[in-house]
Formats: structure tokens, C-alpha cells, sequence
């Protein structure tokens, strides 16, 4: 890597962050910046006589790494670091063929959130610096490179690989500011689909015709958001479809979202995470918290915009449904955290934890939209779009802390001294810096939803039989909303009538499966149960297996069987994904003294 540096403290070294590299030598010069015309890209530059500089890689501290300190002439501006990642290099994961849909080729892509871009990158990891890049990423035919860039021509976005030539080089620019973290890339067998001009599908071979089917409203949905957020200014919008064992929903590299597989489910019923990835074009990749201890501003923000952009495209009933079922996992987290009141509280740390997205939570995304929401209902939504659309637009490119969005709400929606908030029941201070949901917060509703949790009330109660049932109008959220209102103690007998009737062991949609196969474990059930190890050791998605994990732990003898999946479907984890389940089972078998 090559970074040119804009000095401001000529007598300083330079620290960079780096995690499991290995730093080989670092050599600093300097180039001449043209005072008009662009920048100039170094990768072809031959001038900068670089000279050996002396380094120092300090202290490896667990989750943060270790600290590279450079030494810097006064004159110089260009450090040139050569380095090799390694297998402990936790944002890299390397698939076998195995792991990968087509199972021919192997698979590799980054996942640079929280603070793991260091892992493959020595660079200034914090959301609060940001920079512009060229790569050059050579590969073995007949894989691809894509990355979170422009690709530059003749290279790409769609020249077809040479399959005579042993190596394909695939040339990138990132001419828009960003922070490390959403510096992506993903190399594998991929084929490119087009949705519109400026929007397409990356996805391996097999899996591309289905995804390009699941994303068809992509187009739509820029438009809507651009109408929503002021436009559209990164160029071109792919979405990739990972692998299985991708840890996320979806991961916002600019220009080109990562997807996990896991959302297609054949109907576009869980596309809101592909709104979700789209908006953080906005908030998040315009607009990005300065630090992870204001993460809300990046998920609060996008979680709202996502359930606008759903709302535009498929109607009310639908977002309705979506903020509802958010209110719901709301609800969930903060009693799960009910002995820890500092992690319910949206600004300034609560959420930090020392590898932040380790212990995330559902906080900032749910509890931020709801705040936003509180906000538009009070000055109404007219008032609040104008607001949304000019924070973005006054902050993009930069790195934003609550206090700002604090100040600005204060300047451009109070009211002055009518104070509209305050006649609203809305405390800026309480919403940001208090635990639990405030009174002020908008009663979610849905009336589809109430007739579901009425049926699925009476079918737990005995009182309906799963044949009388009306389900005729349901979708996807539907059944994911039933089943999330079952009592976890339903009882395998009831389970099995569902299953008779509906035949929930044989689901198809990642999301509903995974929460019956919740229910299975947790009731032992056992046609649900024996899915079980084909389902852990397929997917990776963190949000999918966590909760069976969980279920299993419940009982000593469960406990052995996750223990056994988990024997086989952990090496193909992400290490996010890993480190979750591993804390899970540590803590089960602590509780019945197995450790
Ligand atoms: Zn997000």
C-alpha cells in the first residue's frame, strides 16, 4: 500500500492500525500533487525516490492489534508499506470450493465494519478519517475481482475473464472520500447481471438468475430514495451475493452492497435489507458517526429510511408491518438488557463495546428509527423529509457525532420558542441519552398484524386448531410474525400439528425456518430438530443461527449436539460469527459446570 499524506504535523510520526499483519518493510518519498486536473494515481508512479524508514510495530492488544509507528521526514509525503496478510487476519475470510454455491473455485471477500479493515490494510481505522484509493488486484483466472470502486476499463464491470491467461488484473478507483471500514472486496467466480443502467447483480453462476429475479425493484427503489435523500451521487449500484457463510444481511460497500443468500427467498419478502444497504449510501457512507460509540447515527438513520424506501415501493400496509415487527425486536433487546441499562442508551458509548460489533445490538438500528419516527410524527412528515434530506446534504462526506444531530434538530426542528417538541411529549436528551423507550415514542400498529397475533393467540391457546387457521392472505412477514408470537414453551405436539398442516420443516425462506427450527429445539421436536446440523452447517448468517445456538444450550443434552454441529460448521464461520457462538456454549457449559 501506498498512502499519500495530507501533513499537518510535520515533527510527528506516523501510526497506523494493523491486526495480525505482517509488516515487511516501509520506505517513504515523496510526490508532486498537480495543483489542477486530478489527483494522480501512484501506481504507476516511478518518481517518488523512496528511501528505508524506520518502523516500529508495538504491542498486540487483543481486538484492537498493533500499532505501527513510522518515522516521517519533514520533506516526505508518500509512505510506501509492503506487507502480507495472515490467517489470523480476521476481516479476510478464504472459502474453499466447497464452501461456495458452484463449488468449483474458492471464494475470498473482506468484511471491513467495526475496526477489522487493519487486518488487511496498515491504515488510520477510525470512521473519523477518510481517504481515496486506486487498487490493482491481480487474480487466478478464472476468478474475478469486484470491488467496493469504480472499475476502471477496460477492465470491468462486465469484460469476460481470459480463461487462456493464468492471472486476470482487475484495476479500481474510489474517487469519493470514505473511512477504512467500507473499503471492500470480493474474488471468486462471479457472474454480472444488469437490473437497470446504473444497477446490477453480481452473484456466482447458479445462484445469479434467482438473485437478479429477487432484486427486480432495485431501479425502484433508488429512484424512491433519491426522492427521499437527495441524489444519488456514487455512480453505478451493484449488490454481490455472498457466499453462505457471509455473517451479515447485508454489509453497505459503497457502490456495491455485500449480500448474504440467505434474503432470497423467491418473493422479495426480505428485501427490505437490500432498502436498508441501499440507504446507507445516505446515512452512513455520506453521513458516517465519528466514532462507533454513535453507531445509532449510522443504523437509526438507515433503519428509518429503509421502512420510507419499503413504504414507496410496496405500499403502507407493508411498512406498517416492518416498523412493527422492528417495535417487536425493540421489545426483545431491551429486556434482554434489562441489567444493563447503559447499553439501552443510544448516544455516547453504551453500545461500544471494545470489539464494537461483537455486542451488537439491536439498539441503535430499532431504538433510532423509532426516535427519527417520533420526530416525523410530531413536526409531520413534510417538516421532517426537509430535515432528513438537509442533514445529509450538509454533512456529506464528513463524520458526524449525536451532538451535532442533537444541535441540529434543536436549530431546524423546535420550533424556536413555540417549542413543537416539547408540545409532542419529545425529550431530545431522554431519547439519546436515557434507557428503555420513551413515552413520546409512536404506538406501532398494524392491522394486520393484530389479526395475526389474535390467530396465533388462539392457535397457542387451544382455542383455533391449525385447520381453522385463515391464512389465505398471508405473505412471508406473515408467517415470520406468527411464529415469532408463539410462546417459546408451545409444545412439541403443537408444533407438530403445524407442521402437518403448514409444513414448516420443509420452509424454503431462511428467515421463518429459522425460527421454526428455534421452536424445534427449544420444544424437541424432533422432525424439526433433525434439520438442524444441514441448516447450522449451510449458513453463516449470524442473525439466523445465533438463536438456535441458543435453544440447543438450553439443556445439557442439547448442549451436546450444538457442540457437535458446531465441532463441524465452525471452521466455515466468519469469525464474527465464531466468536458469537463460541461465547454461547462457553457459557452453557459454565452454567452446568461442564467447564
Ligand atoms: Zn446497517
Amino acid at each position: 500500500v501506498i498512502w499519500q499524506l495530507e501533513r499537518t504535523m510535520r515533527d510527528q510520526p506516523l501510526l497506523l492500525d494493523t491486526s495480525n499483519l505482517d509488516i515487511l518493510s516501509v520506505r517513504t518519498g515523496n510526490v508532486r500533487i498537480p495543483s489542477d486536473g486530478p489527483p494522480r494515481s501512484l501506481l504507476d508512479a516511478n518518481d517518488l525516490s523512496l528511501m528505508p524508514t524506520r518502523f516500529e510495530l508495538g504491542k498486540d492488544v487483543p481486538v484492537l492489534g498493533a500499532p505501527l509507528w513510522i518515522d516521517l521526514p519533514a520533506h516526505v509525503n508518500v509512505v510506501e508499506i509492503y506487507y502480507r496478510t495472515t490467517a489470523q487476519s480476521a476481516g479476510l475470510q478464504w472459502l474453499s470450493p466447497a464452501q461456495t454455491d458452484d463449488r468449483r473455485s474458492p471464494f475470498l471477500y473482506t468484511q471491513g465494519q467495526s475496526i477489522m479493515a487493519r487486518s488487511y490494510l496498515p491504515c488510520q481505522d477510525t470512521p473519523n478519517v477518510r481517504f481515496t484509493y486506486d487498487a490493482r488486484i491481480h487474480v487466478p483466472a478464472p476468478l474475478r475481482a469486484v470491488m467496493a470502486a469504480r472499475a476502471i476499463e477496460p477492465s470491468g464491470p462486465t469484460r469476460p475473464v481470459d480463461a487462456a491467461s493464468p492471472v486476470s488484473t482487475f484495476n479500481f478507483a474510489m474517487e469519493l472520500p470514505i473511512p477504512a471500514y467500507l473499503v471492500g472486496l470480493a474474488v471468486g467466480e462471479l457472474d454480472f447481471a444488469p437490473i437497470s443502467p446504473r444497477v446490477g447483480i453480481w452473484a456466482s453462476p447458479t445462484v445469479l438468475p434467482k438473485a437478479a429475479m429477487e432484486m427486480g425493484d432495485l431501479e425502484s427503489m433508488m429512484q424512491a430514495a433519491e426522492r427521499l435523500f437527495g441524489p444519488y451521487l456514487w455512480g453505478r449500484y451493484d449488490v454481490l451475493i455472498l457466499p453462505p457463510s457471509f455473517p451479515l444481511g447485508g454489509m453497505e460497500n459503497p457502490m456495491v452492497t455485500f449480500l448474504t443468500p440467505t434474503l432470497l427467498a423467491g418473493d422479495r419478502s426480505l428485501v427490505s435489507v437490500v432498502a436498508h444497504e441501499l440507504a446507507h449510501s445516505w446515512s452512513g457512507n455520506l453521513t458516517t458517526n465519528a466514532t462507533w460509540s454513535d453507531f445509532w447515527l449510522n443504523e437509526g438513520l438507515t433503519t428509518y429510511a429503509e421502512r420510507r424506501i419499503i413504504e414507496a415501493i410496496y405500499g403502507l400496509p407493508r411498512a406498517a408491518m416492518e416498523r412493527a415487527l422492528g417495535r417487536q425486536t425493540l421489545e426483545a433487546e431491551l429486556h434482554s438488557l434489562a441489567g444493563e441499562p447503559q447499553r439501552q442508551i443510544l448516544a455516547a458509548g453504551p453500545n461500544f463495546a471494545l470489539d464494537p460489533l461483537d455486542e451488537i445490538s439491536d439498539v441503535p438500528y430499532e431504538k433510532g428509527a423509532l426516535f427519527l419516527e417520533a420526530l416525523e410524527h410530531c413536526v409531520g412528515r413534510e417538516n421532517f423529509d426537509v430535515f432528513f434530506k438537509q442533514w445529509i446534504n450538509e454533512h456529506g462526506f464528513q463524520s458526524v457525532t449525536s451532538r451535532q444531530f442533537e444541535n441540529a434538530v434543536e436549530t431546524h426542528l423546535k420550533g424556536g420558542e413555540s417549542d413543537k417538541l416539547r408540545a409532542c411529549g419529545i425529550d431530545v436528551g431522554q431519547w439519546l441519552h436515557g434507557p428503555g423507550i420513551p413515552e413520546s415514542a409512536p404506538k406501532a400498529t398494524s392491522l394486520e398484524l393484530q389479526k395475526i397475533d389474535l390467530q396465533s393467540k388462539n392457535f397457542s391457546s387451544g382455542q383455533t386448531p391449525a385447520e381453522g387457521l385463515e391464512t389465505s392472505d398471508w405473505n412471508a412477514l406473515s408467517w415470520l410474525r406468527f411464529l415469532k408470537q408463539m410462546p417459546d414453551a408451545i409444545g412439541s405436539t403443537k408444533l407438530a400439528e403445524l407442521d402437518a398442516k403448514f409444513n414448516f420443516s420443509g420452509q424454503t425462506n431462511a428467515e421463518i425456518l429459522g425460527r421454526w427450527l428455534e421452536l424445534a429445539a427449544l420444544n424437541h421436536y424432533s422432525p424439526g430438530m433433525q434439520r438442524i446440523p444441514d441448516f447450522l452447517t449451510t449458513i453463516g448468517r449470524r442473525k439466523l443461527v445465533e438463536p438456535i445456538y441458543r435453544a440447543l444450550a438450553q439443556s445439557p443434552a442439547d448442549l451436546a449436539t450444538a457442540r457437535s454441529i458446531f465441532a463441524q460448521a465452525g471452521a466455515g464461520y466468519h469469525s464474527l460469527t465464531r466468536n458469537t457462538i463460541e461465547s454461547i456454549l462457553r457459557q452453557a457449559e459454565v452454567k452446568y459446570g461442564q467447564r
